[in-house]
């Protein structure tokens, strides 16, 4: 997929009935291969870039038998000149009718007319490797088009838009020439035995682990905006968890009864909250003597507390806490809970204080460590309480500087290259300063900008690149 030696073309817009359907070839051929399909006023290899041409997309004459074009449907072809293009290179967006057929035919007959069939991510990839757009970039097109929040698509397009490419040059710099200033001590102190690395390039050194450091601390909450995150509704029957779960849906989504363990399963639902699509599942109640169905629910409850790192725990404050409130405790060691004490309309119980207290006191001395705790009365009958519960659920996210994501890493391969090269930067620093001679603080140097190098695609292996780009969409 890495060649750009051939034209290549692919349908750009989704599959399905609509307005329009975009139809893009790309490639030191696509004019000639356009000019094939098309039949309009003037040639498009003729034709000035950045500019719109009426005509009819057609079905290629077979050159040998003299025959005449077919028509397949009216269309509007857009020229771009390479390098004024997406790709870089030559570039004809054929706009036919939507809907599955006319775009179908339309790519049909650039494909007779020479041009392959794109691979998935190929013209982005094309873009990527003619210099337009840096990898982050890339990979910033593909969030931008699952963006299923506002919040989602700010971050995305701050990444597309070269932030956190910018910023990473920025910092990438003043290490490269670290790197060559010791790499130059080095050479001239071949015969002296080693050179200790100057102050100043400690500094530097120290400058870009602060600053990657800041970069991944929103790491955490950026990837929510991005990807969404799921969590479970967790407590005891009868607490009023489907009651909670529909209140913050604002639907009867699931079933709510006066019997315990009527919730057999578990059912999902997304809700936005503060830019974060939270996939809410309410799960079933977790207890010793359920019957058989009941059981494989609490099971797949205990397996989403497990996986996930934030889970809304309900206790029902009008009851004081029972052996079943206390066994689920200890699960939270290491987690994030956001405790809603629910049935606040009724005389209160149990206190914020004696939940925490419990939690504090299961998860002690555990392998897993303490957990985070946050208790908020609510009621789900009523209704109250719900704003402060999402807004502390956003917390628990790690939202609690918001403000900060807008030059975070969202992308998961971002904030595990970033989190190497952080490493590497701080065992850098610390063999400097314990004045390890310049060659091997070089080394560690070295493999830091390696992995800041690996978010932009600098020196990225091709199969990587083939991985990255294979997860685009079609036409992309
Ligand atoms: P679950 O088994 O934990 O899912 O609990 P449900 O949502 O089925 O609720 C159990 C019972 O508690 C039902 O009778 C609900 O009407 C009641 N309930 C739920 N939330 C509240 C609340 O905030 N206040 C009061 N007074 N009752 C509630």
């Amino acid at each position: 997929m890495n060649s750009l030696d051939d034209t290549i073309a692919a349908i750009a817009t989704a599959s399905g009935e609509a307005g329009l359907a975009v139809v893009r070839v790309s490639g030191p051929l696509a004019f000639e291969i356009a000019d094939r399909a098309f039949s309009g006023s003037a040639a498009l290899a003729a034709a000035p870039s950045h500019t719109l041409h009426h005509g009819w997309a057609v079905r290629p004459a077979p050159l040998s038998r003299g025959g005449s074009e077919e028509r397949i449907d009216e269309v509007v072809a857009a020229v771009f000149r390479a390098p004024r293009s997406y790709t870089r290179e030559d570039v004809v967006e054929l706009s036919c009718h939507g809907g599955r057929l006319p775009a179908l035919r339309v790519l049909e007959a650039l494909i007779e007319s020479g041009a392959r069939l794109a691979a998935p991510g190929e013209f982005s990839m094309r873009a990527f490797l003619n210099g337009r757009i840096d990898l982050a970039q890339a990979e910033a097109v593909v969030d931008l088009i699952h963006a299923e929040t506002d919040a989602a698509r700010s971050l995305a397009l701050a990444q597309l838009s070269g932030s956190l490419s910018r910023r990473l040059n920025g910092l990438a710099e003043p290490l490269n020439d670290v790197l060559v200033e010791i790499e130059a001590r080095v050479d001239f102190a071949e015969d002296v035995g080693g050179i200790e690395v100057p102050p100043h390039a400690l500094a530097a050194l120290e400058a870009a682990t602060a600053e990657l450091a800041q970069l991944l601390e929103h790491a955490a909450y950026a990837r929510a905006v991005r990807d969404g995150a799921r969590v479970p509704i967790v407590g005891r029957p009868n607490v009023g968890k489907s009651s909670l779960f529909n209140a913050l849906l604002g639907e009867a989504r699931a079933l709510v009864t006066e019997l315990p363990g009527t919730t057999r399963d578990r059912v999902s639902e997304s809700v936005e909250i503060a830019g974060v699509r939270v996939a809410l599942s309410d799960t079933a109640g977790i207890r010793d003597d359920a019957g058989r169905v009941e059981a494989l629910g609490i099971a797949m409850s205990e397996t989403m507390l497990a996986e996930c790192p934030v889970s809304i725990w309900v206790i029902d404050g009008s009851a004081p806490l029972d052996a079943a409130d206390l066994a689920l405790a200890p699960r939270f060691a290491g987690k994030r809970v956001v405790v809603a004490l629910n049935k606040s309309d009724l005389p209160e119980r149990v206190t914020a204080g004696e939940v925490s207290r419990v939690i504090e006191h299961a998860c002690e001395g555990g392998d897993a460590g303490a957990a985070w705790v946050a208790c908020v009365a609510c009621s789900a009958s009523l209704g109250t309480g719900l704003d402060a519960l999402r807004a502390v659920v956003v917390d628990a996210l790690g939202g609690g500087a918001r403000a900060g994501i807008a030059m975070s890493v969202s992308n998961p391969r971002h904030s595990d290259a970033l989190r190497r090269a952080r490493e590497a930067l701080e065992r850098a620093s610390e063999r400097g300063a314990e004045g390890a001679p310049g060659e091997i603080v070089a080394i560690e140097l070295r493999e830091g900008l390696a992995a800041i190098g690996e978010v932009t695609g600098q020196g990225i292996d091709p199969d990587l690149l083939d991985k990255i780009f294979g997860r685009f969409c079609i036409g992309k």
